[in-house]
């Protein structure tokens, strides 16, 4: 039987995220100490087309930033473990320099430094309607 490093999606993101923590700190725009990642459907819903969302601190209680990936990209057979990273490291982007960042300068300096393309089109789905609502 084939030994498995995670027991769950989300402990397997969270881990990611942890792996880019170090990254992100060397660009000066470090993750938040509270940060949950879960696997879910954005608030959209399941017909929507938001593939992410993060969520500012404010909107939980204990003011962690939560970031929502959908649960169904697994199962489309044209998305790679490395592109649903890549969603992850977007969305852990906006945490690092806060929601009220937008895509902007900022945004994109960090996203670069951690090795994220800036081509929407090499994402799945038009990313540019995923923030909170
Ligand atoms: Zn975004």
């Amino acid at each position: 039987m084939e030994a498995r490093l995670h027991e769950t999606r989300e402990a397997w993101l969270t881990d990611v995220a942890h792996r880019m923590a170090p990254i992100s700190q060397q660009l000066a725009a470090p993750l938040p100490a509270r940060l949950r990642i879960a696997i879910g459907f954005t608030s959209g819903g399941q017909r929507s087309k938001r593939i992410g969302e993060c969520w500012d601190n404010q909107c939980s209680e204990d003011h962690s930033f939560e970031i929502f990936i959908r649960p169904d990209l697994g199962e489309s057979r044209d998305l790679m473990p490395m592109q649903v990273v890549e969603i992850l490291g977007h969305e852990l982007v906006h945490a690092a320099v806060g929601i009220a960042a937008g895509h902007g300068r900022e945004f994109r300096r960090v996203a670069k430094g951690i090795g994220l393309t800036l081509n929407k089109s090499s994402l799945p789905r038009a990313i540019g309607s995923h923030e909170q609502p």
